[in-house]
Order: structure tokens, then C-alpha cells, then sequence
């Protein structure tokens, strides 16, 4: 049986690109042949690294400074890579941040930039992107949530509320784009080992491990792989889907 992902040569876009998760997302669509432009806020340094490991490894990776919370911004940069690709295959909306406090300790800013980066971010990019896809009849959006959009947790109000709202967008607008032929998912990561995570894995790593049925922190290229799958051709019948890939931590 063939392993074809059918992922050579498509625009793929991944928003925080730079580290993390999505560094190894673009890692995996660029390993299979696709054009990957990834867009990261302001650590330019950590940018440059990944776009050089690329181009060691081969791999066609381009990096874009764009800010997702600037609508303007992002739909100048998605114009750019239309432009020079000619089209847009796969959006991977990624970029996130985290500001965990109690509610009664979140600062203004606090609420604003998790909000207006998870949730504005992915309505900026989307809105950007979605016109190309519908005029190819042809796209796949993948959206990465979090097992904190469906499991309460201490601290996170701000951050639950982006990623349930996350879960929510992913449904809508599969049903919204299906007639178009465009799929739209969405990835809930658990604990994965990744900087965002690095204070809640030292503070107590063995209290949450014994919450993970798998009691392990995941991988960013665990979560990766799920990414790769709704955009490649094994998902063509697969839409407005929230898959965790968490060790089974929403189950504890
Ligand atoms: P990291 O903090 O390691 O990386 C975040 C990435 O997003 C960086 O590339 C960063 O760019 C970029 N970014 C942040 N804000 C913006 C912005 N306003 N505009 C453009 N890019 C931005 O995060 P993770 O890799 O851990 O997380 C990736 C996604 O996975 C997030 O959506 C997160 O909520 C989700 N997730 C993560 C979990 C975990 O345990 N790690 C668990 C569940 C979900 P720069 O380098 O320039 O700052």
C-alpha cells in the first residue's frame, strides 16, 4: 500500500511556527514535500533556525513576521504567499499563548492578548485564507484546541474559553465550507513538552503525569502527526472533528 500523503507540492501556512508544536508541524508537511510558509510573532532568531534547518534538511520553508492578533498584517502576508504559490492547500491555525491565573488575578492584558491571540488570531488568519480555498473548491483548515477546552481547570479561565471557542469555530465552519469541499479539524493537545508547558511540567511533573492515563507528557511531533492527518488524503472524508492527543489526560 502506498504511504502517499498527497501533501507534495501544496501551500501549507502554519501560524507560530517557530517552536514548539509548530515547528514540528511545519517540520512534517515539509518532510512530505510541501511548500511551507510558517508566520511567528517577534523571536526572529528561533525563526531563522528552523528555515535554516530546512533548507539543510531540503525542504521548501519560508518564514513571515506577522503578528496574528493584526488582521491587516495577516491578510497582506496570506496575499504574499498566494502570490508566490498560487495558491493555498492546508492552513494550520497553531499560534497560541497562555497567561494562567486565578480570575480574580487576571489583568486586563492578560484576558486581551489570550483572547485576541487564540481566538482573534485564527478569525484573522481564516478570514484571510478561506476566499483562495473556495475558489479552488479544495482546502483543508486545521485548528489546534486544547484538552483545556473541555476539561475545567484552576487558572484557566482565560485560556479554556479561547480553546472551547476553538472547538466551537471548527464545527461551524466545517459546516459552513463543506459544500465547498474544504475540510475543517482540530487537534486538542494535552501536556505537551514544549516551552508553553515548562512551568506546569517542572512545578509538578509527577501530580500531572499521574493525571495522564499514559502517565507521560506528549511530544510536539506526537501532535504533529494528528495535524498531518486531517491534511493529508487518508482524512478526505473527515470534518468538523476535535481529536486529543493527550495520553488520555481529558479522560482522568
Ligand atoms: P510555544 O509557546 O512553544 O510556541 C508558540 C508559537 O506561537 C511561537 O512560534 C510564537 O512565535 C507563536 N506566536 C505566539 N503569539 C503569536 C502571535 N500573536 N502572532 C504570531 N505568532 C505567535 O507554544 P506551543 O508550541 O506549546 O503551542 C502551540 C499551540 O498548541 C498553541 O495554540 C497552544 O495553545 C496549543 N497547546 C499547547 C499545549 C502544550 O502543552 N504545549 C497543550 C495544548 C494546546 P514567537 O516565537 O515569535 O513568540
Amino acid at each position: 500500500m502506498t504511504q502517499d500523503s498527497g501533501l507534495a507540492g501544496k501551500a501549507v501556512i502554519v501560524t507560530g511556527g517557530s517552536r514548539g508544536i509548530g515547528r514540528a508541524i511545519v517540520e512534517r508537511f515539509a518532510g512530505d514535500g510541501a511548500d511551507v510558509t510558517f508566520f511567528y510573532r517577534d523571536n526572529a532568531a528561533a525563526a531563522d533556525e528552523v528555515v535554516a534547518a530546512a533548507r539543510a534538511a531540503g525542504w521548501a520553508v519560508a518564514a513571515e513576521r506577522v503578528d496574528v492578533r493584526d488582521p491587516a498584517a495577516c491578510a497582506a502576508a496570506v496575499e504574499r504567499v498566494a502570490e508566490r504559490c498560487g495558491r493555498i492547500d492546508v492552513l494550520v491555525n497553531n499560534a497560541g499563548v497562555i497567561r494562567d491565573n486565578l480570575l480574580a488575578l487576571l489583568s486586563d492584558d492578560d484576558v486581551r492578548t489570550v483572547l485576541e491571540t487564540n481566538v482573534g488570531g485564527v478569525f484573522n488568519v481564516t478570514r484571510a485564507v478561506v476566499p483562495h480555498m473556495i475558489s479552488r473548491r479544495s482546502g483543508r483548515i486545521v485548528n489546534i484546541g486544547s484538552v483545556a477546552g473541555e476539561k475545567g481547570g484552576r487558572g484557566q479561565t482565560n485560556y479554556a474559553a479561547s480553546k472551547g471557542a476553538i472547538n466551537a469555530f471548527t464545527r461551524s465552519l466545517a459546516a459552513e465550507l463543506a459544500s465547498r469541499r474544504i475540510t475543517v479539524n482540530c487537534v486538542a493537545p494535552g501536556v505537551i513538552e514544549t516551552e508553553m508547558s515548562a512551568a506546569v511540567r517542572e512545578q509538578a511533573p509527577d501530580e500531572v503525569r499521574a493525571r495522564i492515563l499514559l502517565r507521560r507528557f506528549g511530544t510536539a511531533q506526537e501532535v504533529a502527526h494528528a495535524v498531518w492527518f486531517f491534511a493529508s488524503r487518508y482524512a478526505d472524508y473527515v470534518t468538523g472533528q476535535v481529536l486529543h492527543v493527550d495520553g488520555g489526560f481529558k479522560m482522568e
